[in-house]
């Protein structure tokens, strides 16, 4: 298919909260986690920044919402790019098949977790990490900070207590990671870091914006750096098309064709290599814990705009 003028990209958004109104009232907002259930369900926003460093919203898209599991990416990146292809010793790359924070797999493949974006494989990715850091906190988020060229971007504290304090099923995976010995910092310790990681406030631009290192080869957005290997960005975009989604990633490989990543806030950002990062954010999950809203945006999108991998 031919791909569309940039120009048509700021028509495809504006169109896009009309077309996919019966994809609202299908799911509810994540209520494991306190703090997420107290988001007004009908936002919806979408970014998308181009290659070219051109960005186009629509609807709430400078809205600050939870980005989750969408953090699994940015430590992957930190991870990867301090210590390679090393990481793949203590987590697999493979699909899981199951949900993203099941406890099953774990038991049976020995403390290995299936991928770096189920809780269990990004508890181990935030293990490795302490490793390389000396301030985690500071450091990640100033690594966040300078991918969006955004320093008003924070921590929410609410929103991390709320994990805190119902983070059982979190803490167990990483009972059982150390029990492997597969964890090599105090539990407690990398619990705090993870739950940290996922309670970043960002909008959609501003995540978009910080995901466009996927879209060029691994170069840094803002800077004239590299944040990781073109190899590497490479293999990030796989695991994301692969293992971004969960046990939803084959519907949105069929759907949408793009490596995307997920987070039970309701943001989903997504790659398209070589030309743009998009990032969507409407909190109506469906049951595998992905946005109903966001994924038929992001289709809508790609079938608009003519951009797929495949
Ligand atoms: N913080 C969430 C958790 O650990 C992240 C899950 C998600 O966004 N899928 O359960």
């Amino acid at each position: 298919m031919e791909y569309k003028p940039v120009s048509e990209l700021q028509r495809i958004l504006a169109c896009l909260p009309e077309a996919i109104t019966d994809a609202f009232n299908q799911g509810q907002p994540a209520n494991y986690i306190p703090a997420l259930a107290e988001v007004d369900p009908k936002r919806f926003g979408m970014a998308v920044s181009t290659v070219d460093g051109e960005d186009f919203t629509a609807g709430d898209a400078r809205e600050m919402f939870s980005i989750q599991s969408i953090s699994k990416v940015f430590s992957l990146s930190l991870a990867i790019s301090h210590m390679g292809e090393e990481l793949f010793q203590r987590v697999g790359v493979e699909p899981s098949g199951t949900s993203f924070n099941s406890l099953s797999q774990l038991e049976y493949e020995n403390g290995i977790p299936r991928n770096p974006f189920i809780n269990a494989g990004a508890i181990v990715v935030a293990d490795a990490l302490l490793e390389y850091v000396s301030s985690p906190k500071q450091d990640f988020l100033s690594f966040v900070r300078g991918l969006s060229d955004n320093i008003d971007i924070h921590y929410d504290e609410s929103v991390f207590r709320s994990e805190f304090d119902n983070g059982q099923r979190n803490t167990a995976l990483a009972n059982y990671l150390k029990s492997f010995g597969n964890l090599k910092n105090h539990v407690s310790r990398v619990l705090d870091f993870y739950f940290y990681q996922c309670s970043l406030s960002m909008s959609c631009l501003d995540l978009a914006r910080a995901f466009r290192f996927l879209a060029q080869d691994g170069r840094h957005p803002f800077r004239n750096e590299s944040v990781v290997s073109r190899l590497q960005a490479r293999r990030i975009n796989s695991l994301m098309m692969t293992c971004g989604t969960y046990d939803e990633a084959g519907e949105f490989a069929f759907h949408v064709g793009l490596p995307c990543k997920s987070g039970v806030g309701g943001g989903i950002v997504a790659i398209i290599p070589g030309k743009m990062s998009i990032c969507v954010w409407s909190p109506e999950l469906g049951a595998k814990g992905n946005s109903l809203p966001g994924m038929r945006a992001l289709e809508y999108f790609v079938k608009q705009s003519g951009h797929s991998v495949f």
